[in-house]
């Protein structure tokens, strides 16, 4: 590093049992609004990974044999000390991430106080089955237990969110954990991590090993201690996965990519529609795994949809994530901006029209972020369903949208993906509403609203977007085991 970075350089360490461990070699962290190294992240291996299991491995007998309610007051204090620091949390999570210091401020850092304040109050909830069998006087119930050590592994779009998302209904359950957060985006981890101590986690009950996915990522996947991976991230990083936990017979929760529709009919309420479905495709800079990235709307309504759906668009702020106007923010790196921008670049070679963004409108940047990774909101249009930005995920700002004539066309279009994570569908009529729903091949589907979220239910994708689900009952039992015990009177 030359002097000019060594001087400001933020150095994170692993936390490990309780203490912070200094790692021997560190992965350069760039803050992607202004291309700049800021911050060194632990390039961690084998040896802290082992280290780290040692240490949940330890923790676990005492923190499995807590009552509920006693690691419930726990999770409580961890959620009131992180939102306590909430603006400390949101200030780092954008300048680590590139997303706006508003949507840091209002989704990422609320989202992980609520995450643990809402497992917390539901592992108290929790009941367990028991059946009767008079003729053979004989009574069946079910338990359940923590696992054990648990590998949690997550991606940069919503670092602390999505973490934390994971850690706390796995020590909820009374599993100890050992968390790999993306090489990234590991900032905000690292000062959780500060207040464990002080909210009373016990040492080793929660561990972070910083670094890459090919190192410290498959280390972990590959511990034979850990029994359990919930990992969220790209759809060919979860089959590597899957391939190198097979010899161990893990068990896997898998959260991956998606493709995700909105399906607009003439009759929708295009007041609401349309400035939600500039949301759904633009909000963090498209980089949500639930992000709107094909539209498709009916003929009747097409032109006047694409008209008004362009305007909104041209209306969102792009530039420094830390002024509070700013709607888009910078994207993560330097490489995805460049893989996204390819895309558009493929469908314009195709014959598709770019009608706003990337490569039609100037992107004025201030001059402090004139190196950034940024992107205009981009609207493709007049681009085939086989083409490849109909079919892969971009994760970034950009949104095609295509006509269509009927319902059972639509259908057949919008499930003809490999992903199948979430759907939106836009109608005043109830009957088609549900209809259409039943029928998407898509874990999660809204309909006349986007990103509405009841933490009780289930949270995950068919197909290529996943296996399991993740939300108060389905995460209790991914991060138990079920034991069923019969007794004869
Ligand atoms: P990624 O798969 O590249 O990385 C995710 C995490 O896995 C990172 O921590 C990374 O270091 C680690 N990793 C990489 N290779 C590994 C390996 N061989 N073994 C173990 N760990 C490894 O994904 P990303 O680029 O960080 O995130 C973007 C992707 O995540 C998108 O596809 C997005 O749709 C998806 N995502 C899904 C959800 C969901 O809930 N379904 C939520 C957010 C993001």
């Amino acid at each position: 590093p030359t002097m000019a970075h060594s001087k400001a350089l933020l150095v994170l360490e692993n936390f490990i049992g309780g203490k912070f461990v200094p790692c021997s070699s560190y992965i350069d962290s760039y803050n992607p609004s202004t291309g700049d190294v800021y911050c060194r992240v632990p390039d961690s291996g084998k040896e802290e990974v082992e280290a780290a299991v040692k240490a949940a491995k330890e923790a676990f007998p005492i923190w499995s044999s807590k009552s509920p309610l006693e690691r419930s007051q726990i999770l409580n204090k961890l959620a009131d000390l992180i939102e306590h620091d909430l603006e400390a949390f949101a200030q780092a999570e954008s300048k680590d991430q590139g997303k706006t210091i508003t949507f840091a401020r209002t989704v990422d850092i609320p989202r992980a106080v609520h995450n643990f304040r809402f497992f917390a109050s539901s592992i108290l909830h929790h009941v367990t089955e028991c059946t009767e069998m008079p003729a053979m006087d004989c009574v069946h119930y079910t338990s359940r237990a923590p696992v054990g050590v648990a590998g949690l592994i997550s991606p940069w779009n919503l670092p602390l969110y999505l973490l934390t998302w994971k850690i706390a209904p796995a020590i909820a359950c009374g599993n100890t954990v050992v968390a790999k957060p993306s090489e990234m985006t590991s900032v905000t981890a690292w000062m959780m991590c500060k207040l464990l101590e002080k909210a009373g986690v016990p040492p080793g009950v929660v561990n972070v090993v910083f670094g890459t996915g090919a190192k410290a990522g498959e280390a972990l996947v590959c511990h034979p201690d850990v029994p359990l991976i919930s990992f969220t991230g790209s759809t060919l990083t979860a089959q590597r996965i899957t391939e190198r936990s097979a010899p161990h017979c893990k068990r896997l929760s898998l959260e991956l990519g998606g493709k995700n529709p909105a399906i607009i009919f003439d009759d929708a309420d295009l007041s609401q529609c349309i400035p939600t479905t500039v949301r759904s495709s633009f909000a963090n800079q498209g980089e949500i795994c639930l992000c709107t990235s094909r539209i498709f709307v009916q003929r009747g309504i097409y032109s006047e949809f694409l008209k008004r759906f362009v305007a909104e668009a041209k209306k969102w702020k792009t530039g420094n994530p830390s002024d509070p106007t700013t709607d888009v923010g910078a994207l993560i790196s330097k490489e995805h901006l460049e893989k996204v921008r390819n895309y558009v670049k493929k469908a314009q070679a195709e014959g598709a029209r770019v009608l706003c963004g990337e490569g039609v409108d100037p992107l004025a940047l201030p001059p402090g972020n004139q190196k950034g990774y940024f992107m205009l909101p981009t609207v493709i249009t007049e681009v085939k369903d086989e083409s490849c930005c109909m079919q892969e995920e971009i994760f970034g700002p950009v949104t095609c949208v295509v006509p269509f004539d009927t319902e059972e066309e639509v259908i057949k279009r919008a499930n003809g993906v490999k992903y199948g994570l979430a759907a939106t569908v836009w109608s005043g009529n109830v009957g088609r509403v549900h209809r259409v729903a039943h029928r998407l091949q898509s874990g999660l589907v809204w309909t006349n609203c986007w990103l509405v979220r009841d933490l009780n239910l289930p949270f995950g994708g068919m197909k290529a977007s996943g296996i399991g689900r993740e939300g108060a009952k389905d995460s209790y039992e991914f991060f138990t085991e079920v034991k069923t015990i019969t007794i004869k009177h």
